[in-house]
């Protein structure tokens, strides 16, 4: 041990150094010698839990105090590990845990220093088939959480403020080490003490009982665009829940629920329906109306048409929702409609008309032999 070399030298700091010169240099001999980057180096190892050592002392305000005035022989006689050097005393996670966070960037979990967005919030509004068709403007009233006036956010009572939470010094995670340090094996958890938040509210704004929010209602427009479809949402930016150290609000997910339409179906962009026509005009032609979103048209049945024929009406379906004077188009299915609750006068033109058809005049014939079967049936 008599060649262990003074711990202020190691980091390259003067013995006067402040507590951010320390962190800084250690930073950057940790990132040069840590073993995760010179694996196998047995040389960078040894300067790594060096300068590991030196930092957890002086980082100490206790240990660092003991160190200026004994030196290494401060910490000799102790329980000693290899390096002579007692980690056990130290809680690793809150010396090293935010200095091996801001170096490696890829292990680092939601830290709850840095700024964070706020989470999305979700809704829900119910539109008509022709407001999703054409697009509208609706208003939702929303409970919206804000940052309390009173504490600013903070949670704490005005003339006191929230205390960092000493468990996990601020950082909102615990990191739980084992003891072989130098093997770096790392567990973070979010702190017991302070939920994650890294501070400690001794005295609850009573604003907000806390919580560093008030709840408020809210009307927000929300332009629903055309030819927007049953489970769409449309995004609103910013109206989510508000970010927390600066960072800023999510946002708004609204879901469009289209109700359903007492005549038209939808598929996509196209539109479809059924229209009724007459015996008389499938066979001999002629106009219909025929309901679209755009209102009604009339549309001229060729003769002859049979049932169940479809018909397509360019460009009156949904408009795309990237380009609303692209739309989609209205598929109509006409429907031959059998007529029922005939008049006599109606019935007898009917089998006239039968009968010039097919040169039989069967129509009573069978109207006898349906009465005879009836008669034998009873
Ligand atoms: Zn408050
Ligand atoms: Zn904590």
């Amino acid at each position: 041990m008599a060649d262990k070399r003074d711990y202020y030298e190691v980091l390259g700091v003067s013995k006067t150094a402040t507590d951010d010169e320390l962190k800084k240099a250690y930073r950057q001999l940790a990132k040069k010698y840590h073993p995760d980057t010179n694996s196998g180096d047995k040389t960078a190892e040894a300067k790594f839990k060096e300068a590991s050592e030196a930092y957890a002392v002086l980082s100490d305000p206790d240990k660092r105090r003991q160190y200026d005035q004994f030196g290494h022989s401060a910490f000799e006689g102790g329980a000693g590990g290899a390096g002579g050097f007692d980690f056990n005393g130290f809680d690793m996670g809150d010396i090293f845990g935010d200095i091996f966070g801001d170096l490696f960037g890829g292990r680092r979990g939601r830290s709850s220093n840095g700024p964070m967005q706020g989470a999305n919030l979700r809704t829900a509004v119910r539109i008509t088939f022709e407001e999703a068709v054409f697009g509208v403007e609706k208003e939702l009233e929303l409970t919206l959480k804000d940052e309390c006036s009173v504490c600013h956010g903070s949670g704490a009572k005005q003339g006191t403020h929230a205390e960092t939470c000493s468990k996990c010094g601020g950082k909102g995670q615990v990191v739980y080490t084992q003891q072989s340090l130098f093997g770096m094996i790392r567990n973070v958890q979010t702190c017991p003490d302070c939920k994650g938040t890294g501070k400690i509210i001794k005295e609850k704004c009573p604003e907000c009982y806390g919580s560093g929010y008030i709840n408020s209602k809210k009307k927000i427009k929300v332009s629903i665009p055309a030819g927007i479809d049953n489970g769409q949402s449309v995004r609103i930016r910013g109206k989510g829940e508000p970010g927390t150290n600066g960072g800023g609000r999510g946002d708004l997910l609204v879901e469009v629920q289209v109700s359903r339409h007492p005549i038209f179906q939808r598929q996509d962009y196209d539109i479809f329906s059924t229209a009724p026509i007459s015996y008389a005009t499938a066979v001999l032609g002629g106009d219909i109306r025929i309901s679209t979103v755009d209102g009604d048209v009339i549309y001229n049945v060729k003769p002859g048409t049979q049932t169940d024929t479809k018909v397509r009406l360019r460009e009156k379906g949904v408009p795309t929702l990237r380009n609303k004077s692209i739309r989609g188009d209205h598929y109509v299915t006409l429907v031959v409609q059998v007529p029922t609750g005939l008049t006599s006068e109606q019935k007898e033109l009917l089998k006239k008309f039968d009968e010039a058809m097919t040169g039989k005049k069967d129509h009573n014939e069978s109207d006898e032999k349906e009465k005879g079967k009836k008669k034998f049936w009873k």
